[in-house]
């Protein structure tokens, strides 16, 4: 079995783990993390894309509130081309009466949270679509965050910083050594789910951002860790209906922000306990929820078209509690567990928001430091991302670059923009491919019809480079730039913008009828559950598209699978008393 030894130890690639990876390789530990999947495969991979200002918590939870737009802050400085400067606005609908906007007019104040009330006449004119019944409109500044591109980033500055990133690579046991009194977790023994291999990996300290699965890390040290595992179902629309955020002027609920992310609008959210983060169900009734809530902020949203439903869990924590997840603290929580449970060199880190992950990595990597006795600062609130050169995200930029460079030909995905050359290159570059990773890496099947012409495009282009492994180096692609078409293109001179090293180890998965299969059963997961009106006729058309022209339920893949096709494989059973939208 092959052995590695490291400092640090982080399990986990989503927002936290990857910002406690930064942290440390910054300070200069020598750092490891592994993801069981792909970069964000967990909640921040499925979140509703809102950059908080703190606005949301001033009146229930002001502690996170400071948290929030001192975070909001610096995320701007160090991940600027991850946002979108929409700003916010928190409106009083009409079923939101009572005392609750002055209080959160107080609470702003209180927590430092800039609040600017504005005409309802002037609010009107910025969002013609946001209810007129509203009566009040408070402006803060609140934006749209793209996890997978910031999570990529923060990677790729791990990385830069000496890190090392193993991706599909699940932790399958702890290495605990000692007994009673003097009990250590001394590293973690890790697969590699391409190919079944084990790797044990010894550190000085094992760190766990496992997110709603922190209950299950933790307990392979004998260890309880009672997550509150809140899940939250979002609905895109299928275009953008407004600019800026809307929130409601009220306690936090459900269905009460409507936040635009770069093609879409997004209407979220649900919060319903669950017992298995991995596999969640979307019921009818949720979505049909969040349409209703809608409606409030903007009418007749429920009638423009909706393109998916997805879900995440929320990993909460709170010691003891056994009340609904929507009460839970959304504070996070670090747990020394040399000091909870008497077994040194683990830490769990958890709960908290996207917003708040740097903060959370920083507090996380000073626990770190404290036990490791090397006293060295933290330097990632001033230390930019690649890619922030870019400036902030606009909706245009895509449009504009593949007009500027004429590669309206290259085209493979309409709705997003997305290029050959921006498909090849992260296909080469990703350490084990699937059409999931190509998704969240260049947004490929992401925009209106889901996938419907870009994936048989796509797999194609898998096909035709099959094997040939990438000429760029994982360590050397520049993710910063991974949604750019302009700097994936080659220059006129045939020069390339990317850094060029060899690395020849095959793709670790070859097989395009299996990539197609399983990604199909993918994008399936989320419109089933929106299945009416114009979707359908859209879901008509990829079917008989996939099925009937392509055949592509009876392809060879040589019973073949993939690491993800347990994870595509959901329950098909229909949803009982479904209630179909007018
Ligand atoms: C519905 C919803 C909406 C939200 N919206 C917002 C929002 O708009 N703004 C905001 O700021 N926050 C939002 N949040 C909160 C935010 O998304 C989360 O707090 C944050 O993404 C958590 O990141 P994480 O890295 O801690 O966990 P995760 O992203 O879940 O990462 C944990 C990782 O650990 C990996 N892992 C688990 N077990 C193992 C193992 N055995 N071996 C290796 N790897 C393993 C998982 O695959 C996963 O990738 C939302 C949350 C939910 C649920």
């Amino acid at each position: 079995m092959k052995h590695i030894e490291t400092e640090i130890l982080v399990i986990g690639g989503g927002a936290t783990g990857t910002g406690v990876a930064w942290d440390a390789a910054l300070r200069g530990f020598k750092t490891v993390l592994v993801e069981k999947r792909d970069l964000t495969h967990g909640t921040t991979g499925r979140y509703h894309g809102l950059l908080h200002s703190g606005g949301r918590y001033v009146v229930k939870d002001p502690q996170s509130a400071r948290e929030c737009i001192a975070e909001n802050r610096i995320l701007r400085r160090t991940h600027t081309h991850c946002l979108e400067e929409t700003g916010g606005f928190f409106v009083v609908t009409p079923e939101d009466e009572g005392d609750f906007p002055d209080r959160f007019v107080a609470a702003c104040a209180e927590t430092g949270v800039p609040c600017n009330e504005i005409t309802v006449a002037e609010a009107l004119r910025r969002e013609p679509l946001l209810n007129p019944r509203v009566s009040r409109v408070f402006e803060v500044p609140d934006g749209a965050a793209d996890s997978f591109l910031a999570t990529h980033a923060t990677a790729q500055a791990a990385r830069i910083a000496g890190a090392e990133l193993f991706l599909y690579h699940e932790v399958v046991g702890l290495l605990v050594e000692g007994g009673e009194g003097e009990c250590r977790v001394a590293g973690a023994r890790v697969r590699d789910v391409a190919n079944g291999e084990d790797v044990e990996i010894h550190a000085a300290m094992t760190i766990s951002a496992t997110g709603a699965w922190a209950g299950q890390l933790a307990k392979m040290a004998g260890i309880e860790v009672e997550i509150i595992p809140g899940k939250g179902t979002m609905v895109a629309m299928n275009h953008r209906l407004v600019n800026t955020v809307l929130n409601r002027c009220k306690m936090p609920a459900d269905g009460d922000i409507l936040v635009p992310i770069h093609t879409v609008s997004v209407i979220g959210t649900t919060d319903v306990r669950v017992t298995d983060p991995e596999h969640l169900r979307i019921e009818p009734w949720e979505v049909q929820f969040m349409l209703d809530e809608g409606d409030k902020l903007v009418p007749g949203l429920s009638k423009a078209r909706v393109v998916r439903a997805w879900a995440g869990v929320r990993p909460l924590y709170q010691e003891g509690y056994t009340g609904a997840s929507r009460e839970a603290t959304r504070q996070f929580t670090l747990l020394d567990h040399r000091e909870r449970d008497g077994v040194a060199g683990l830490l769990t880190i958890t709960g908290g928001k996207w917003t708040t992950f740097r903060l959370m990595a920083e507090k996380t990597v000073d626990k770190a430091v404290g036990h490791l006795g090397e006293l060295k600062g933290c330097i990632t609130a001033n230390t930019p991302v690649p890619g922030v050169e870019q400036g902030f995200y606009w909706l245009g930029h895509r449009l504009h670059e593949v007009e500027a460079a004429r590669l309206q030909g290259q085209l493979v995905c309409e709705c997003e923009l997305v290029t050959r050359s921006m498909l090849e290159n992260a296909a080469r570059n990703n350490p084990t491919v699937t059409l999931d990773d190509l998704r969240r890496d260049v947004r490929l099947g992401m925009g209106p019809c889901q996938g419907g012409f870009c994936t048989y495009r796509a797999v194609g282009i898998l096909h035709e480079i099959g094997d040939q492994r990438s000429e760029i180096g994982a360590v050397d692609w520049n993710v910063a730039f991974l949604q750019s078409p302009a700097y994936n293109q080659d220059d006129e001179a045939g020069n390339r913008h990317l850094p060029l090293t060899i690395d020849n180890s095959p793709l670790a998965i070859s097989s395009p009828n299996l990539l197609l299969r399983d990604f199909l059963q993918e994008r399936w997961k989320g419109v089933t559950p929106i299945l009416w009106g114009r979707q359908l006729k859209q879901e008509r058309l990829d079917e008989l598209i996939y099925l009937s022209l392509m055949n592509a339920d009876h392809l060879p893949d040589d019973g073949g699978s993939s690491p993800l096709s347990e994870f595509y494989n959901f329950d098909t059973t229909p949803n009982e008393n479904m209630d179909i939208p007018e």
